[in-house]
């Protein structure tokens, strides 16, 4: 079995429900959508066997993997994720809704773009939904997305800053609607990937 691997880098989880816990990013080549507002490099990909991956991977102290895209269930499998399973891996995947999650994912982050009853087919429940929003967006309707733990509201950065007027604009949002909560690129904010 083979990914086609965008890179690979160790860190900390810097937005959602898991920020500050190390993480080991595997990002995932290409993406089956094309959002205006998409800040990642994800074309480019070098082959890799699932033992190369587990190769460059295996010295760090860190049993989390967060896989990551562009969309990363254009190649997880189930096999794929028992692969990492079975050496002690916890996994979490970040996907924009559209295809089905692998069994044996530890933590589903969730960030729809369209059809959001067509999310809910595909993913009836997550760990987190997360929005990404700029000032006037509307806020999504719950009632129609999947089920899941947390509702956050991500406000837009301009590459690697803060856009002040879309944070002030969640903060509102969720003072409103406080079953939302903010999530803050946190690693932007820190200056670590
Ligand atoms: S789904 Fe995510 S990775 Fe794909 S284009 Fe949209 S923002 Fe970028």
């Amino acid at each position: 079995m083979n990914l086609n691997v965008n890179e690979i880098f160790y860190s900390l989880q810097g937005e959602g429900g898991r920020t500050g816990q190390a993480s080991i990013f595997i990002r995932l080549a290409k993406c089956n959508l094309a959002c205006s507002f998409c800040d990642t490099d994800f074309e480019r990909g070098v082959r890799m066997s699932l033992e190369e991956v587990y190769q460059q991977i295996a010295d760090w102290a860190c049993r989390w993997i967060v896989w990551t895209g562009g969309e990363p269930t254009l190649q997880l499998t189930d096999a794929v994720v028992a692969f990492f399973k079975e050496r002690g891996y916890l996994q979490a995947i970040e996907t924009n809704g559209t295809r089905r999650v692998p069994t044996g994912i530890d933590y589903i982050t969730c960030s729809p773009k369209q059809h959001f009853e067509k999310v809910r087919e595909l993913i009836p429940e997550v760990d987190e939904l997360r929005f990404p929003i700029q000032k006037g967006d509307p806020l999504p309707d719950t009632s129609i997305l999947p089920k899941a733990d947390r509702y956050l509201l991500s406000p837009l950065f301009n590459d690697q800053q803060m856009i002040p007027e879309n944070v002030a604009y969640c903060i509102s949002l969720i003072k409103h609607h406080p079953e939302w909560a903010l999530s803050l690129q946190t690693h932007k904010l820190i200056g670590i990937r």
